[in-house]
């Protein structure tokens, strides 16, 4: 099929590449003129694993390809997704400005029937909101539906979800419609749940609010834990062999980030309230979660007082390991108090440094090893779990750091690894001091 893509981030390009590997005659559409020139050299303009080989090996088949033209990208396709950004807006319900632009850009083009397909975050109702906006614009021969096709990808392993995802949601009016959605993703084999618009709208934010739960549940468990002596990791393994439960997302640490669980559950609070509904377990869920990367900061100064004038080494910028994106990264939120506190603090990331400047500016020093940032440090907080920064080899923090003090955010460590030597101060767990 042909197939267009509004949108080149981290949505839009993995499902775009994806889709020409499996056959497709895909073309990526975004309006950042410097994306758009760096994808044409070959190069992604964001990090994620496996992507860029593979979009080189489908634009040199002949099968993908990218433009900021919209006359040239629309006219002739048979699908086209939205994928574009849907940030929050400062009273945290979602901004769809960059959706509704799409819809407007790509309904002048059209030339013959097409379905649309909505892959952004959109609150329920935007679809239907979505084809309003495309039929004042189109032009009157062309029949345009609109599907929800909400996306369910991890940033840093994208590829193998996109392959490998546990179900595709297609949410359609009409039964055509949504079958030409299930035809076009055939070749992935992946389960199809269909559904009407609506629900498959409400399926994303109930599905990233209900993880985002587990994770602030767990968290909050473990805060409990470390005034009570239990131990979260152990905790986390007898409740997760349940099979009710399930062993996922039950990592207890400084809390989720990233462009989905923060932006997603506050616009999630924010549509029950338009329908008159308080969502109080979502709104603690929330606020369980912008507490909890502040702990690392209360232990630092429990245990060397003030921080002004010390330096704390920040071990991983990036919101998880194997991607440049810190968009809500627990890692601002420590730079930003550290720095507020007097703190000289110097940052470490193997890959998404650059994002990180672009948000912290110099209030930090980036550094290009473990070593160098935590040379001479007073601590050292764990804050992603990068294989740079857990394979570190532990003799080193002794003879780098002015002294071996780790607040881990991460647990990376089992209790029972940790030297002699080493103050290891971890999330839901007995602390370790030593002299
Ligand atoms: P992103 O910010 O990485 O990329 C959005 C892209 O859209 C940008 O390159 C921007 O220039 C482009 N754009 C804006 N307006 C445009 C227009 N009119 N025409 C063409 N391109 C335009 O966003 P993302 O992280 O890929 O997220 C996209 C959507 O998918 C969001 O709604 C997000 O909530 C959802 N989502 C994201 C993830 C994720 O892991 N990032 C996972 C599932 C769902």
């Amino acid at each position: 099929m042909r197939v267009s893509v509004a949108g080149t981030g981290y949505v839009g390009l993995v499902t775009g590449v994806c889709l020409a590997e499996i056959g497709h005659r895909v073309t990526c559409v975004d309006i950042d003129e410097q994306k758009i020139a760096k994808l044409t050299q070959g190069i992604s303009p964001i990090y994620e694993p496996g992507l860029e080989e593979l979009m080189k090996k489908n634009h040199e088949a002949g099968r993908l390809d990218f433009t900021t033209d919209s006359a040239q990208a629309y006219g002739e396709s048979d699908v086209i997704f939205i994928a574009v950004g849907t940030p929050e807006n400062e009273d945290g319900s979602a901004n769809l400005t960059y959706v509704n632009a799409a819809a407007g850009q790509m309904a002048k083009q059209l030339k013959k029937d097409v379905v649309v397909a909505v892959k952004s975050t959109v609150p329920v109702g935007t679809n239907e909101h979505v084809l309003n906006v495309i039929n004042q614009h189109k032009p009157m021969s062309v029949k345009v539906e609109v599907v929800s096709n909400p996306e369910f990808l991890r940033e840093g392993s994208a590829i193998h979800d996109t392959f490998h995802g546990d179900r595709i949601v297609v949410g359609s009016e009409t039964q055509s419609a949504g079958d030409l959605l299930e035809e076009l993703y055939k070749p992935l084999g992946i389960p199809v749940v269909r559904t009407d618009i609506r629900s498959a709208e409400m399926i994303k934010y109930a599905a990233n609010a209900f993880l985002a739960t587990k994770i602030s549940f767990i968290n909050e468990i473990a805060n409990i834990c470390e005034k009570l002596g239990a131990d979260i990791e152990d905790v986390a393994e007898g409740i997760g062999k349940d099979a009710r439960i399930g062993p996922q997302f039950l990592k207890a640490g400084i809390g989720y980030g990233g462009s989905c669980f923060p932006k997603d559950t506050k616009a999630l609070v924010q549509l029950a309230g338009n329908v008159q509904h308080q969502f109080d377990l979502l709104d603690s869920v929330i606020s369980v979660n912008n507490r909890q990367p502040l702990k690392l900061i209360e232990s630092a100064k429990k245990h060397l007082g003030s921080l002004s004038g010390k330096k704390v080494a920040l071990l991983g910028l990036a919101f998880k390991p194997n991607t440049d994106d810190v968009r809500e990264a627990a890692s601002l939120v420590l730079a930003k108090e550290l720095v507020k506190q007097g703190a000289d603090v110097s940052g470490y990331d193997p890959i998404a440094a650059e994002e990180a400047r672009k948000v912290l500016g110099d209030s930090i020093t980036y550094c290009d090893s473990v070593s160098e940032a935590i040379e001479g440090a007073d601590a050292a907080f764990i804050v992603t779990e990068w294989d740079a920064i857990t394979s570190y080899p532990m003799d080193l923090y002794r003879e780098k750091m002015k002294r071996p003090l780790l607040f881990d955010g991460r647990n990376i460590y089992s209790l029972r690894d940790i030297p002699d030597w080493m103050t290891y101060i971890s999330v839901g767990r007995k602390e370790i001091v030593r002299g």
